[in-house]
């Protein structure tokens, strides 16, 4: 079968909550001031109850409401689509699975957590929020959503992007969103980074911090992060419930689990539920693999400590695999892989030995991305190559071993909003990064 759907009444009616299930508690986020595990009512400044509850709740299913059904319907149940054409290609032995992201509105796995973060902030009375984006999926997924509830979002998108991708800020724009090149002048972060460096190419933690900054100064305004949170990897665990389900029917169950890792979502939101099955003993052997940028590769180079989520050091201190928040990653296409931290949930796992991590190359991401596309036709996110890149290599690693693996792998996106670093690429302007 080359593709695997569920019908609509089959979409998960909860998330799965991995804290539910570790074997030892993450550690707690601190308050840069005292050093202290960070009292809740303090995130009521930034974000809803309902989502402080989820960043801390240990109960294992979360209802997912109504109204965030209706809307996930819209793109929902994504298809898990076998890679036939891949695996002739690649003579291997192998069967590789891709659940497919990019059909969303926005063209990523990012709102399925835009979508229940809107909800929940206007459930509150919230109309304005501000977010951050760096190749500009975020903040047009957050837009899409947020057009549902009558809130305003202001986009902080790191510059260089905004600058080499124009169709995604046309994008935001057209759902309504309002976009400023970070660092700016309008916050004060901003403008302490523009006096070290006024060509600053900007960069996701730098563009958090002016999010962050308004959001304190407003009554009115909320903070959406698109990544890291645990709320965030708990509402995309709709991927891999709904991808479970699919290997059900067809009586398969992946043998390694494959996601690109910019601050863990789409890694988490695929994963998790497969990891409930290790952590629980049913599926022990499973092998799971975040796979980042040479450039920007937190999980393999960085260290276990607590940072700040942001450049200025205005968030939390969390708990993770981090490369200090001053870091600022080369400018790679994948802009949403530039983030110097990873999510606390994955830093764990990763930590306590149940996923690998693997980092590659630009280069050679963009070669398996035009293998995809020729092959299976779908131009992926330059994000997203990072996991067709890995999955070619397990596979490349079955033909050698004769052993007929599944491989699951998550298409977060599509690249058609990213032609331009194709073209590069095709025409050998790519920088060796
Ligand atoms: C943002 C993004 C990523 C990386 O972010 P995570 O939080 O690690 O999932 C991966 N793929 C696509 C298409 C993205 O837009």
């Amino acid at each position: 079968m080359k593709k695997i759907q569920l019908a609509d009444f089959e979409m998960p009616k909860q998330w799965y909550n991995v804290l539910a299930d570790l074997p030892t508690p993450l550690e707690p986020p601190l308050d840069p001031e005292t050093n202290q595990p960070m009292n809740p009512e303090k995130l009521k400044a930034l974000f809803p109850e309902a989502l402080i509850e989820q960043e801390m709740s240990t109960e294992r299913w979360i209802d997912i409401p109504p109204e965030v059904l209706d809307i996930y319907a819209v793109w929902r149940p994504t298809p898990l689509i076998r890679a036939v054409f891949l695996e002739e290609f690649l003579d291997t032995p192998a069967k590789i699975y891709y659940k497919y992201e990019g059909i969303s509105p926005a063209g990523s796995h990012k709102p399925n957590t835009a979508v229940a973060q809107a909800y929940y902030n206007a459930k509150e009375g919230i109309k304005r929020l501000t977010t951050e984006t760096g190749a500009g999926q975020w903040g047009s997924s957050l837009s899409f959503a947020t057009q549902y509830f009558d809130i305003e979002t202001i986009v902080y998108m790191v510059r260089v992007s905004y600058e080499q991708k124009p169709y995604r800020r046309i994008l935001m724009e057209t759902w309504g969103g309002k976009v400023i090149p970070s660092p700016s002048p309008y916050t004060e972060a901003g403008k302490r980074i523009l006096e070290q460096d006024p060509d600053s190419p900007g960069s996701l933690g730098i563009a958090i911090s002016e999010a962050v900054e308004e959001a304190l100064k407003r009554d009115d305004t909320h903070y959406a992060l698109g990544s890291v949170l645990n709320h965030v990897l708990l509402h995309q665990t709709v991927i891999g419930l709904e991808a479970l389900k699919q290997f059900e029917k067809i009586e398969q169950y992946p043998d390694v689990v494959i996601a690109s890792s910019g601050g863990g979502s789409n890694f988490g939101g695929l994963a998790l539920p497969f990891i409930k099955d290790k952590l629980d003993g049913s599926k022990p052997d499973t092998k799971f693999i975040a796979v980042e940028p040479a450039s920007c590769p937190s999980l393999t180079q960085g260290k276990y400590d607590y940072d700040f989520g942001d450049t200025i050091g205005l968030t939390p201190l969390m708990k993770m695999y981090t490369l200090g928040h001053d870091f600022v990653p080369p400018s790679i296409h994948a802009g949403g892989l530039r983030y110097h931290g990873m999510s606390p949930i994955i830093s764990k796992l990763y930590h306590d030995g149940f996923i690998d991590a693997v980092a590659v190359a630009q280069e050679e991401i963009f070669k398996a991305a035009v293998d995809f596309a020729r092959t299976e036709g779908i131009v992926p996110a330059p994000e997203s190559a990072h996991s067709i890149k890995t999955a070619i290599d397990e596979a490349l690693k079955c033909r050698e071993t004769g052993e007929e693996k599944v491989i699951l792998f998550n298409l977060s996106g599509h690249g058609l909003l990213d032609l331009s670093a194709y073209d590069m690429y095709l025409h050998g302007k790519l920088a060796a990064t």
